[in-house]
């Protein structure tokens, strides 16, 4: 737990571990942004804004003013925010509309600081608590379709690291969105696990031995082989509907032909647990035998299920072997 954080000691820490920030408006502004008072905070989440268009003053007006309010999400949609070129920007010291509904099964691993946050990702629980008055939140403004970049990276391990300091956390205090509800899956190609090593590494190292927070190429091929993961965690639900039309499919064969089909299901239902390449390599393999088998028995119906099913296997295929 911690006092809620105060701009002084937000520039003061920052300017400790070498944060490259500006100050969004004028202090007072930043000060009295936000929903209302913090009473306590626990953590620090992190987002992607979903876009790499976002890199200008315009989009932060959009974060710490303008929100999304026809959609019933007011202003501020962050705490902070960071740029491509890390740079970052203080915009709002209040509580923000950044974390909405989650898991207190999280929050409780956050709090007590206890959980194995250096090797895995929390998976978080059922939607039970509102994350909005316990986090402060920073937004990474990249699309999430693809890594950081390097200078974003370095920026946002910093600012991480100063928050922690600020506040006397560990870097298990350090959290994704997608930790705090299975509903979202940013930021995208971050690992926590490895985010929070580096924030951790660098804190124990101080600012003046930490002056290499860069990936290693090891962890860059890592993200790479694991970063599709984020993505496909969003198309689950959409890959659920085709589940249903092939389901209903199988349901009105006969007996003699619904046999055949009997293990797709189970197969499919691994879907949104499938987080290993071997499960999602032998989905696209099924995937490919059942395309087969229904071109093979070729009528109109079966012809358009499996084109369905070819095209994805092919989003499938080019997920976990995504291009260069
Ligand atoms: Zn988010």
């Amino acid at each position: 737990m911690a006092t809620p954080l105060t701009l002084t000691r937000l520039e003061i820490y920052s300017k400790k571990w070498k944060v490259n920030y500006k100050l969004f408006d004028s202090a007072a502004a930043v000060v009295s942004r936000g929903r209302r008072n913090f009473l306590v905070q626990y953590g620090v989440m992190n987002h992607h804004t979903g876009s790499d268009s976002g890199q200008s003053d315009d989009y932060d007006n959009f974060l710490f003013v303008r929100g999304r309010p026809e959609e019933g999400i007011p202003a501020p949609l962050c705490n902070i925010s960071g740029d491509m070129d890390g740079e970052v920007h203080f915009g709002a010291m209040r509580v923000a509309n950044h974390a909405g509904a989650g898991s207190d099964f999280t929050l409780n691993a956050i709090r007590n600081q206890n959980y194995d946050g250096y090797n895995k990702e929390l998976n978080p629980g059922p939607d039970n608590i509102n994350g909005n008055d316990v986090y402060l939140g920073i937004e990474w403004k990249y699309d999430g379709g693809q890594p950081p970049t390097p200078e974003m990276w370095e920026s946002m391990v910093r600012l991480n690291a100063a928050i922690c300091d600020a506040q006397g956390w560990t870097a298990l205090a350090v959290l994704a969105h997608r930790e705090h509800t299975e509903r979202k899956n940013d930021p995208g190609n971050v690992l926590m696990f490895i985010l929070r090593r580096h924030v951790r590494d660098l804190l124990i190292a101080g600012p003046e031995g930490g002056s290499d927070v860069a990936l290693t190429e090891q962890e860059k091929k890592d993200i790479r082989n694991a970063g599709w993961l984020a993505e496909q965690f969003g198309q689950g639900k959409q890959f659920e509907e085709d589940f249903d039309i092939i389901q209903a499919f199988v349901t009105s064969l006969s007996t003699a032909e619904a046999a055949r089909y009997a293990d797709l299901k189970d197969t499919i239902t691994q879907w949104s647990e499938a987080k290993d390449q071997a499960r999602l390599t032998e989905l696209v393999n099924k995937l490919e035998e059942h395309q087969q088998a229904l071109l093979a028995a070729s009528n109109q119906q079966t012809a358009a299920l499996a084109d369905a099913i070819q095209a994805q296997t092919l989003a499938i295929i080019n997920a976990i072997n995504p291009p260069e």
